[in-house]
């Protein structure tokens, strides 16, 4: 069993201290990488999802079932809801039946298939029975002393491999030096994996029903390797013997397969409607509604988003229990309905903690322009 106590806490802080600052300068160019721009133009037409582990490598062991057979259920089952819902979008599988690949022939697969989005489905384990819910990991470090698990758990399996060590340059998954090491490569995809994977949170969220443990950050080496905006989902705890269960059922797996589903169109449709913007094929029009003229489109604001719908609900104080000053955003397939505004996240929170003895589930968004962003990303940008 590997555990984080393995790497230092004073490594832990200077590899944040490379990684924000590598992957932020590497955030803020991002328009001007022309792999991205190809990924922009394209639209999304290959998707390659990766059931984790499989074959000799079980991954994480739970008391009555093993990771890779319900990483592969729920692969199989997203990438049939994806083919039959979404007929111009190519599934390619990393693996339909329990066999075992080696962690870079994932990547090779994804990468030789020009695959414009990557997903990796995984369970997650911990030694202690207690912690639940799914997150959504994605390439880099979230913050300094972060938690590695993930990381070290699941690039462990490249140890399964001959020869692992010149197949991945020297890097041992155990070891802080090469966490180090992996910090000096840029995550040239950041911006579009952040975003589809809130996409996914949101919908493990709100419509799954499950505890969302948030997009993480992680060294993973799978995400290393593949050359597009990719994802690695942990989607529960093999370890808490009631998710455990809910992943062995049918219904289960289906519930998350579909929500990654739903993430995946709504994904697809932002990213088609925004390489449709850039080029000027058909210019986005405001509604007066959602327009906000006097407000500095560059500036951050943080709102309660009270609703979500999929068809327009106007914005009149009747229907959202006399509130007068609800705006609509529109994201995707979605309106969602927001109140207030605060460019103090601190305030926002408290705002939201009054809103919820009128909408139990409101929470605060990040909001810039017309658009809701990812909140990490918000906090991260106030606090420059
Ligand atoms: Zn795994």
């Amino acid at each position: 069993m590997f555990t984080s106590k393995l790497i230092p806490i004073s490594f832990k802080r200077l590899l944040a201290v490379f990684l924000v600052s590598t992957i932020f300068s590497a955030s803020s160019a991002i328009f001007d990488d022309p792999e991205v721009r190809h990924h922009l133009k394209t639209g999304i037409q290959t998707v390659v999802i990766d059931a984790g582990h499989g074959g000799k490598d079980p991954g994480a062991v739970g008391t009555r079932v093993v990771e890779k057979d319900i990483a592969l259920k729920i692969a199989l089952k997203l990438g049939n809801y994806i083919e039959e819902n979404i007929k111009d979008v190519k599934v390619i599988y990393t693996r339909k039946t329990d066999v075992y690949l080696e962690l870079f022939e994932r990547a090779k697969i994804a990468n030789e298939n020009k695959a414009d989005l990557f997903i990796s489905i995984h369970v997650n384990a911990n030694p202690n029975p207690v912690p639940f819910g799914v997150s959504t990991h994605i390439l880099g470090m979230n913050q300094e002393n972060q938690n590695l698990d993930v990381a070290i758990r699941e690039n462990s399996v490249i140890l399964m491999e001959e020869d692992y060590q010149t197949r991945y340059e020297g890097f041992d998954p155990t070891s802080a030096e090469s966490y180090i090491m992996f910090s000096l490569m840029q995550n040239t995809f950041l911006k579009q994996s952040i975003e589809f994977g809130s996409l996914v949170q949101d919908q493990f969220r709100e419509r799954a029903n499950r505890k969302d443990r948030g997009v993480i950050r992680q060294p993973l080496l799978v995400l290393r390797e593949t050359a597009m905006p990719g994802v690695l989902i942990e989607t529960g705890f093999i370890s808490n013997p009631d998710e455990q269960k809910y992943l062995m059922t049918g219904e289960g797996q289906s519930i998350i397969a579909s929500a990654i589903f739903r993430a995946f169109r709504d994904y697809k449709e932002i990213i088609e409607n925004r390489s449709h913007f850039n080029n000027d094929i058909s210019p986005r029009e405001d509604t007066a509604d959602t327009a906000e003229p006097d407000v500095d489109p560059s500036l951050i604001f943080f709102r309660v988003q009270i609703a979500s719908s999929r068809n327009r609900v106007p914005a009149d104080p009747s229907a959202f229990k006399g509130y007068q000053d609800v705006s609509i955003i529109e994201e995707g397939r979605w309106f969602k309905y927001v109140v207030g505004g605060n460019a103090d996240y601190n305030m926002a929170l408290e705002q939201c903690r009054k809103v919820k003895k009128d909408f139990p589930d409101a929470f605060v968004v990040a909001v810039r322009g017309d658009k809701i962003f990812p909140l990490s990303e918000a906090l991260i940008e106030i606090n420059k």
